[in-house]
């Protein structure tokens, strides 16, 4: 068989995952990867940690040079080449360097595009400097320049994604007034609104202002001006309000595109033209839980897909099954993390959402932290939605479970049959995963029923009553208002008292105990239920509620 010529657009993460993959499956095809800019196989990733010096060495963040991806993978890599047109008839790309443009012929093209960061174009951005978004190592070094030369003492980071609140850390790190500044009403909008505040908090504990629910209306030199007025002086602009398919070089070339201009592709990656395939941030995926479209931009699914294709164009029978946005963030001393779907994204009236606390390692052992999970699964097939953490420590290995558990098909309730590691130093012999399939079981039998911390001002409208059943000395840092107080092991006596016309519910502080004062008051014949989450959660949102 004649050798072909494999034209790889992009060479980061679904670019080189491809281009290395292929290789090793086919020897001698003549891969070609031309990237717009001037490095490939870089750690996009790690750019906010450089900003603040975590990341010590500039040449750390360049993870495979090009020339060993000549010499051990013989790709003919082509840094500060850009493809500004594709000609899928004459099976060509126009590409641009050093201010030459020429074609090349491919027999099989793979666009790895990525994606590039939405800017807002906020009147008075022209007339000043020191804006910048960040995607590559040419804008770090645009930042960490500007930083060294012009010593910023404050920073304004529009965008409370993932990718903006790294940075608002690192920039605090490196010793800035921070300010973030979110159009949404939440920062970490994949999360849903009760885990998110808590990050919020995070960041205000350490001194990072937090304004949701506005956007930046203009700048006049370096004050930046939001949509009420306020203003505040802004040394340094991160702006990071998302990204979206950087798809431009497609224009002309009637390939077919869909939501925020990504390339529709099928299970196979292949686009709309013969012979073309996309993989990574700029393709519109099927979201594993719903099996709806979606833009996942995240570097795990970009070089499965790379990694994917590869095997398909040696001949595998491959199909992608979807990406489950499976995501996380360090803050200060806390971790985020989701994976699936959140509350925005289903129908409330067919899930159960439950927040269960537990710890990261055995509550006995030192240094052992809480761990807030919440688990969201279908009441009719109990399939599990998704999931969202944060915590100190062990969060990542929780969602990373639960995302196992949701590519496996596993049922909410299977979720107490997983057998983990244990040892106290390690973990828990009840891990918070196995709690959430414990009380997931507990709903879908009705042994237990619950109220959302949402619910409780209606519950208290209608004239519910709110029994804390915590100790005294717990009540200390607040409590819920107009609650009842009976330590849950006074209660059996107590109950007496009570009146059985009314409703109840019932909290703790993490609603273990709650749940056992709720089955002793439901044994009694009284109608109660217990506060999800309880006080643990309900504490960080007591403005809400
Ligand atoms: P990229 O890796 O972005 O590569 C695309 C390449 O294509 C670029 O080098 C670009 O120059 C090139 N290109 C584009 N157009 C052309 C053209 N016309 N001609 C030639 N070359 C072109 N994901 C996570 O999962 N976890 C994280 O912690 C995380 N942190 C991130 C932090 C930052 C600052 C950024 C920017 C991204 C982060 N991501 C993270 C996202 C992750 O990096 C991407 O999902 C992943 O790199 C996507 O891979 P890709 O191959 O689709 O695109």
């Amino acid at each position: 068989m004649e050798n072909k010529t494999i034209v790889v657009v992009g060479g980061v993460a679904g670019g080189m995952s491809f281009a290395t993959r292929y290789r090793r499956l086919n020897q001698d095809d003549h891969v070609i990867v031309l990237d717009k800019g001037p490095y490939v196989s870089f750690a996009n990733c790690g750019l906010p940690y450089y900003v603040s010096g975590e990341i010590e060495s500039r040449d750390s963040l360049i993870v495979t040079k090009k020339e060993m991806l000549q010499d051990r993978f013989q790709l003919d890599v082509r840094p500060n080449h850009e493809v500004i047109a594709i000609h899928p008839k004459t099976k060509k790309v126009t590409v641009r360097s050093e201010a030459k443009t020429f074609e090349i012929e491919y027999d099989t093209l793979v666009l790895s595009p990525g994606a590039t960061p939405i800017q807002l174009n906020i009147p008075g951005e022209a007339s000043r400097s020191g804006i910048f978004s960040l995607r590559n190592i040419p804008d770090v070094d645009a930042i960490t320049d500007y930083i060294d030369t012009n010593k910023p003492k404050t920073a304004l980071v529009i965008g409370a994604g993932f990718i903006g609140l790294e940075m608002a850390e690192n920039l605090k790190h490196k010793g800035m007034q921070v300010t973030v500044v979110e159009k949404a009403p939440q920062v970490l909008p994949p999360l849903d609104f009760e885990m998110a505040m808590h990050a919020q908090h995070e960041l205000e504990r350490n001194d990072v202002r937090v304004v949701t629910g506005q956007s930046v209306a203009k700048f006049e030199g370096n004050d930046a001006y939001l949509e009420d007025g306020t203003h505040f002086n802004a040394d340094l602009v991160i702006m990071a309000v998302g990204v979206m398919p950087d798809t431009k070089m497609l224009a002309e070339a009637n390939i077919e595109l869909g939501m925020r201009q990504g390339i529709v592709v099928d299970k196979q990656f292949k686009t709309s033209e013969e012979d073309i395939y996309a993989v990574g941030d700029a393709i519109i995926v099927s979201h594993q839980v719903n099996g709806k479209p979606a833009l996942v931009p995240l570097a795990s699914p970009a070089n499965r897909q790379g990694r994917q294709l590869a095997d398909i164009l040696s001949g595998q029978a491959k199909e992608y099954r979807g990406s489950l946005g499976t995501a996380i963030v360090r803050i200060f001393d806390m971790t985020f993390a989701s994976t699936g779907l959140n509350m925005r994204q289903v129908d409330a009236d067919k899930v159960q959402e439950i927040h269960v606390l537990g710890k990261d390692h055995a509550g006995y052992f030192p240094n052992a932290t809480d761990i807030q999970l919440k688990v969201i699964y279908d009441t009719q097939t109990e399939t599990i939605l998704g999931a969202q953490a944060f915590g100190q420590k062990g969060v990542d290995k929780r969602i990373d479970i639960i995302a196992t558990a949701i590519k496996a098909n596993m049922k909410v309730s299977d979720l107490q049959e997983l057998e983990f590691t244990y040892a106290p130093p390690f973990g828990t012999a009840k891990d918070v995963v196995n709690l959430a399939g414990y009380y997931a079981e507990n709903m879908i039998q009705g042994i237990t029923e619950t109220i959302q911390w949402h619910e409780i001002k209606k519950e208290q409208e209608k004239g519910t009553i709110f029994i804390d059943v915590r100790f005294d000395n717990e009540r200390e840092n607040g409590s819920i208002e107009n609650a009842i107080h009976i330590p849950v092991d006074n209660l059996r006596c107590k109950m007496g008292q009570l009146d059985p016309s009314k409703n109840y519910v019932v909290y703790c502080h993490s609603g273990v105990r709650s749940y056992n004062a709720e089955r002793m008051m439901k044994a009694a014949g009284f109608n109660v239920k217990n506060l999800d989450g309880s006080y643990a959660l309900v504490a960080g949102l007591k403005d809400f509620l």
